[in-house]
């Protein structure tokens, strides 16, 4: 069986020998965006080359980008634990093409990769394009051989990518694996595509265009290709598992995580322990490149997401810090292809205790809370808004934990109430504030939580400069 560390070293191998400069990952805090909370996509660091801000010295390059979706557009926390695809920290495989190569030499080589050098048998693959590009549709028939039913046109925007309002954009053409139909779910463009049958392995992104301002769409004189490739997700194909959290390097966390609470991943566990293996590698990729728990911005998502780790390992029964003492095993599967966890280790499991410590002083009490405000309701119930306000001002509970604690019971949060308790507790304290006759100063730091955030920060929602593959 081909392990996902020899998987990444083949695709880079691949793409190395076919002329592409094979680049390390950039770090998770994208340098070059100040609008992007993290690295999402394979093609962030590479965002000033499209645009021809920079250039390089090949036209083609190739790398295994760390990548975060935790925030912002893609937002896939909600999803690790309950979907067999989806993490909140995943490598993806990319190659770019600079004004170089275009779709036919693209679609030619993620087909040979795929089906000849990976041997994925075709019958288990289908693609889909953008349903105006005629061309894809065509070079998919020519190159691939494949049957018209097998190439779906799809007229929505998952299959049309843009930098942001302006500037590069394109149709793409994503490339599904097929579980088999013992698995629910329907092919891309069906009502039952929310499934886990058919899954996205690989996505080509074809810039062609150069949105205006005005609206207009200009030909790019060079078009460029932006692609990838989510690793765990074809390490699942690659070693036969339908579910990416069953490939080597999610057994072994998890195995561990299994030995030090001595709870086997089965039934009611499984989730549990799939979150803290996803949060474990999340949570140390994000302080080796310098990112620190904090109230505020990408410290915040940070917290929110150790927080949820080390709640599930509570529902494990834990009664120690858990999560530092996880950081060898990730070790040990990750460290040779990202030295720098290896560096950051010590670093790494020190926040880990520390936060774990802390947070443990009051999950207790507060899920005892949770527990008494909920006793009553049953499935479709709404926690009050104050209650989960409670639960955050008093007990250090992020809004999503709330949510996500309540989530298998079917009960949802009010979150209105919940912004309308946070909103009367920041005029509370602004009212105090100039009570104490110091109201300039005072003024200016309160404008200023109003505007970026000091305790709760959801993401950014504009989708302009948002990468997406
Ligand atoms: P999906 O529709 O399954 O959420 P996506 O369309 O959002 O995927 P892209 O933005 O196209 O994903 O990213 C390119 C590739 O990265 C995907 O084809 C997939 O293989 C991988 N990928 C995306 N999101 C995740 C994730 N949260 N965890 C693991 N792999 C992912
Ligand atoms: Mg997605
Ligand atoms: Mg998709
Ligand atoms: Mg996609």
């Amino acid at each position: 069986m081909i392990s996902t560390n020899d998987i990444r070293r083949s695709f880079l191998d691949y793409f190395g020998s076919n002329g592409h400069d094979v680049v390390p990952s950039a770090p998770l805090v994208p340098y070059n965006d100040p609008t992007l909370m993290f690295t999402n996509a394979g093609m962030v660091p590479f965002k000033n080359v499209f645009t021809g801000l920079e250039t390089r010295a090949l036209p083609r390059a190739t790398s295994s980008q760390k990548c975060v979706r935790a925030g912002g557009k893609h937002n896939d926390l909600d999803n690790v634990g309950y979907t067999a695809r989806h993490h909140t920290f995943f490598e993806m495989l990319g190659n770019f093409s600079f004004g170089d190569y275009f779709k036919e030499q693209a679609i030619t080589h993620a087909w040979t990769l795929l089906t000849k050098e990976w041997q994925i048998p075709k019958d288990k693959l289908l693609v889909t394009v953008y349903h105006t590009d005629d061309e894809a549709f065509g070079l998919w028939q020519k190159i691939a051989g494949l049957s018209e039913d097998r190439i779906i046109r799809i007229p929505t925007n998952d299959n049309f990518w843009s930098m942001g309002d302006t500037g590069p954009c394109g149709p793409c053409s994503e490339i599904f694996f097929d579980h088999g139909d013992h698995i629910w779910g329907g092919p891309p463009g069906s009502p039952e595509e929310d499934g886990d049958r058919f899954i996205e392995i690989w996505n080509l992104v074809f810039m062609q265009f150069e949105q205006q301002a005005d609206g207009q769409r200009l030909n790019l004189p060079k078009p460029s290709i932006d692609t990838g490739m989510g690793l765990e997700r074809i390490a699942a194909v690659l070693q036969g598992e339908h579910d990416n959290y069953d490939i080597d390097t999610f057994k072994a966390l998890i195995a561990a995580s299994e030995s030090l609470t001595g709870v086997r991943a089965e039934g009611e566990t499984r989730a549990s322990h799939r979150v803290i293996a996803d949060h474990l590698r999340s949570t140390s990729f994000l302080l080796a490149d310098g990112v620190l728990p904090s109230n505020e911005g990408r410290g915040y998502v940070l917290r929110r997401i150790m927080r949820r780790a080390m709640r599930h390992a509570h529902l494990l029964g834990a009664k120690q810090p858990l999560m530092h003492r996880l950081v060898p095993a990730l070790v040990t599967e990750m460290g040779a292809a990202y030295p720098e966890l290896g560096r950051a280790q010590a670093l790494i499991q020190e926040v880990l205790e520390r936060e774990e410590t802390k947070f443990r002083q009051t999950l207790d009490k507060g899920l005892k809370l949770l527990d008494e405000a909920t006793e009553a309701m049953g499935d479709g119930a709404q926690l009050p808004g104050e209650t989960a306000f409670k639960l955050y001002d008093t007990y250090g509970f992020p809004y999503d934990l709330t949510e996500d604690a309540l989530r298998s019971r079917g009960i949802t949060v009010d979150k209105e109430g919940f912004d309308a308790a946070m909103a009367q507790q920041k005029a509370a304290a602004r009212a105090a504030w100039k009570g104490s006759g110091e109201a300039a100063a005072g003024e200016v730091w309160f404008d200023l939580v109003e505007r970026v955030g000091a305790t709760e920060f959801t993401g950014y929602t504009s989708a302009t400069g948002e990468a997406q593959v």
